[in-house]
C-alpha cells in the first residue's frame, strides 16, 4: 500500500512525513527510520512489561552468540535500560567449538560489549563438558542440534548462576517462537509446547526470558542495519541437519501469503497452554536424579545426553 510520496516516489514516514524506509504490513503503515526504532523499542518494552520480565534489582544476563538476535536483544536492552534504575545488564557467550564459525561471533560478541560498555563473560563447551561439540558431533552430525540446543541450554544456565544473574535473556524473536510451535506439533511434544514460552522459572532455573519474542527477524535485521550493526557472519556447518531450516522456508511463505500467521501461532500456544494448564500435559518439573537439575524425566536431557556420549 502506498500513500504520499517524496518527489522521487519514496513513501512518506505515516507519522511524520519523513521519507519511509519499512513498511509494516502488520500496522498497515510506513514509517521512518526514528518512528521503527521507536515503534520496535515500544514493542520490545511492552513485552517486558505486561509479562512482568524485568524489575527492578535485576541482574539480566544476556546470552549473546554474537549472531543477529543476540545482538539487537542487546543493543536495545541496553537503550532501553537507560531509563529504568536499578538493572545491569550482563553478557554470557557460550563458545560451542564449532571450527570455522564460532571465532568470529564470539569476536563480534566482543566488540559489541566493548562498544556498549557491558559486563562480558564468555563460556566454552570444553571448559563446561571436557570437549568441543565438533567433538562431540563425530558421527553424529545429524544430531547437532538437538545436542548443541541441550548443552548449550545447561551452559547458560551455570553461567547464569555462576554471575549471581537473576534472569537470563535469550533473543528468540518472532519467527522463532512460531518455528518452535510448529516444530513441537510435528514432534507431537505438547508438553514441550506449554513449557516453550514466557518465564520459564521451576525455582532452580534462573528464569529465561524472551523480550523479543513479538518482534520479527525481518524486523530485527532492519534495526540492526538501522543502528550500524550489521554483520554479515558465517553460517554455522551444522544447519543443514536442522529441521527448523525447513519450518523456516515453510513458515515464512506462510507469512508473507497469510499476513499474521506467526503471530497466531503463538497466540494458539497460550490458548493450548491456558488448557491445558493442571492437566498431565503441565505437570511440574522434578529433580534429576544425576544432577539434581529440574527435569520432566528421571534423567535430565543433559544426563541423558553425557551418558550417551560417555561423559
Ligand atoms: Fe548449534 Fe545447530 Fe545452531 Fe549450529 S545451527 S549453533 S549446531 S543449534
Ligand atoms: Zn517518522
Amino acid at each position: 500500500m502506498i500513500g504520499e510520496t517524496t518527489g522521487s516516489g519514496v513513501p512518506l514516514c505515516s507519522l511524520c512525513r519523513e521519507p519511509a524506509i519499512v513498511f509494516q504490513r502488520h500496522s498497515g503503515r510506513h514509517l521512518c527510520g526514528r518512528h521503527f526504532t521507536a515503534e520496535v523499542e515500544q514493542r520490545v518494552a511492552d513485552t517486558i512489561k505486561k509479562r512482568n520480565l524485568i524489575v527492578a534489582g535485576d541482574r539480566v544476563a544476556v546470552a549473546l552468540s554474537g549472531g543477529k538476535d543476540s545482538t539487537a536483544l542487546l543493543l536495545i536492552l541496553s537503550r532501553l535500560l537507560t531509563c529504568w534504575q536499578d538493572v545491569r545488564l550482563v553478557a554470557i557467550t557460550i563458545d560451542e567449538g564449532i571450527a570455522g564459525y564460532r571465532e568470529e561471533t564470539v569476536n563480534s560478541a566482543e566488540q559489541l560489549t566493548r562498544r556498549l560498555g557491558i559486563e562480558h563473560h564468555c563460556i566454552s563447551f570444553s571448559e563446561l563438558f571436557g570437549d568441543s561439540l565438533d567433538t562431540f558431533l563425530k558421527g553424529r552430525e545429524p544430531q547437532a542440534c538437538s545436542i548443541c540446543g541441550i548443552l548449550r541450554k545447561k551452559g547458560l544456565v551455570s553461567g547464569a548462576h555462576r554471575i549471581g544473574a537473576t534472569k537470563l535473556a535469550t533473543g528468540h524473536n518472532l519467527d522463532d517462537e512460531a518455528q518452535s510451535v510448529l516444530m513441537n506439533v510435528f514432534r507431537g511434544d505438547l508438553s514441550r509446547l506449554c513449557r516453550n514460552s514466557g518465564v520459564d522459572s521451576s525455582g532452580k532455573f534462573v528464569p529465561r526470558i524472551k523480550p523479543l519474542s513479538l518482534v520479527s527477524e525481518k524486523e530485527i535485521a532492519q534495526y540492526l542495519i538501522l543502528h550500524d550493526a550489521w554483520t554479515e557472519l558465517p553460517e554455522c556447518p551444522y544447519t543443514r541437519y536442522a529441521m527448523r531450516r525447513e519450518v523456516r522456508s515453510l513458515l515464512s511463505g506462510f507469512e508473507y501469503r497469510h499476513p499474521g500467521t506467526m503471530l497466531h501461532l503463538i497466540e494458539s500456544r497460550h490458548k493450548i497452554e491456558v488448557a491445558c494448564t493442571g492437566s498431565v500435559i503441565s505437570e511440574p518439573l522434578r529433580s534429576c536424579r544425576g544432577c539434581g537439575d529440574p527435569s520432566s524425566g528421571e534423567f535430565c536431557q543433559v544426563c541423558l545426553l553425557r551418558r550417551s556420549l560417555g561423559k
